[in-house]
């Protein structure tokens, strides 16, 4: 029978690593913050089926937020996670402390640099991506995986990572999943346990902003991308409880932003951040040249 291991020294780890490469077996590697969700499960899924060893890493990254966020109360529950990551077949939970991430003396960051790091989530969290960017590089460093899962649901981080491993000749095949979504329509995250009812009634307001994001644009409108941003905005300007931060059209790779008609036939993201509450939200879509578009799927 196979027993998950939870493992929060690097000594531990690195013994652990030690009998999976033995073997010479694959290793998927998904790394989280915790508070786990049906989203974070669809990772751990799709790594389980396609490697030998599957490594999950549990670690609230405090570079990654800034002084006036959340890092203090973001929500946590290991036991729960633990069993949730049992059930869906993990092989390693990997749990360092702060001080194991940042021992004493830590002096070294990766530090995005261009437009990815100046627009839209990076320009609302400045030093998100500098964190999320050192965190990810040092849990590979740790883990060495084979193949790496992130989820489509933070298109910016995405974007960061892919470019890292590009620029960093990082030895790791990514492979990013869809957003997982509740019934509603809602994306899945960890921050949505911080609405209470009415607040997550109204969340669904940027699920249904994407969705007229994605008519105005495939109706091509005169306005080109600034009428598709305006449809989005729109939406959110229905919801009191909603207010908007961005609403945007731009590359998925580069967050160049699409301004022109002509622009619009470029795979694309549509991408929201709202605070409604307590909660600052985020969501995107991509539509690729095709025209075809995958908002995600829905567990019901
Ligand atoms: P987090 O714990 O929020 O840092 O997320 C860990 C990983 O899970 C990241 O790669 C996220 O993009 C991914 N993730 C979070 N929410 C979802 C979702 N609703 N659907 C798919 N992946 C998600």
């Amino acid at each position: 029978m196979r027993i998950m291991r939870v493992v929060s020294s690097l000594e531990e780890l690195t013994a652990e690593r030690g009998s999976w490469k033995a073997d010479g077996g694959s290793v998927g590697f998904v790394p989280t913050m915790g508070y786990l969700h049906a989203g974070h499960l669809s990772l751990v899924r799709r790594a389980r089926a396609e490697n030998d060893t599957v490594v999950v890493s549990i670690f609230v990254n405090p570079t990654q937020f800034g002084p006036q966020e959340d890092l203090s109360r973001y929500p946590r529950n290991l036991p729960g996670d633990l069993a949730l990551l049992e059930a869906a077949g993990a092989d390693v939970v990997f749990t360092p402390t702060v001080e194991t991430v940042y021992p004493a003396g830590f002096a070294t960051y990766v530090e995005p640099t261009g437009l990815l790091t100046e627009r839209l989530e990076a320009a609302s969290r400045p030093g998100h991506f500098r964190g999320v960017a050192t965190v990810v590089l040092k849990l590979f460093n740790m883990v060495r995986p084979t193949r790496a899962y992130f989820g489509q649901k933070d298109a910016q981080q995405v974007a960061v990572i892919r470019r890292m491993v590009a620029d960093l000749n990082t030895p790791v095949t990514l492979r990013i999943m869809p957003t997982i979504r509740e019934a509603d329509g809602l994306a899945m995250s960890s921050r949505n346990s911080y609405l209470g009812a009415e607040d997550r009634a109204a969340a669904t307001v940027l699920y249904r902003a994407l969705q007229a994001g994605i008519s105005a644009f495939t109706e091509q409108p005169a306005g080109g991308s600034a009428a598709v941003r305006a449809a989005m905005a729109g939406v959110i300007a229905t919801e009191p409880r909603a207010t908007l931060d961005y609403a945007d059209v731009c590359h998925p790779d580069t967050f160049a932003p699409l301004e022109t008609l002509d622009d619009l036939h470029a795979p694309a993201l549509l991408a929201i951040a709202a605070r409604v509450g307590p909660a600052r939200l985020i969501d995107n879509v991509v539509l690729r040249e095709d025209g075809g578009w995958n908002l995600g799927e829905r567990v019901e």
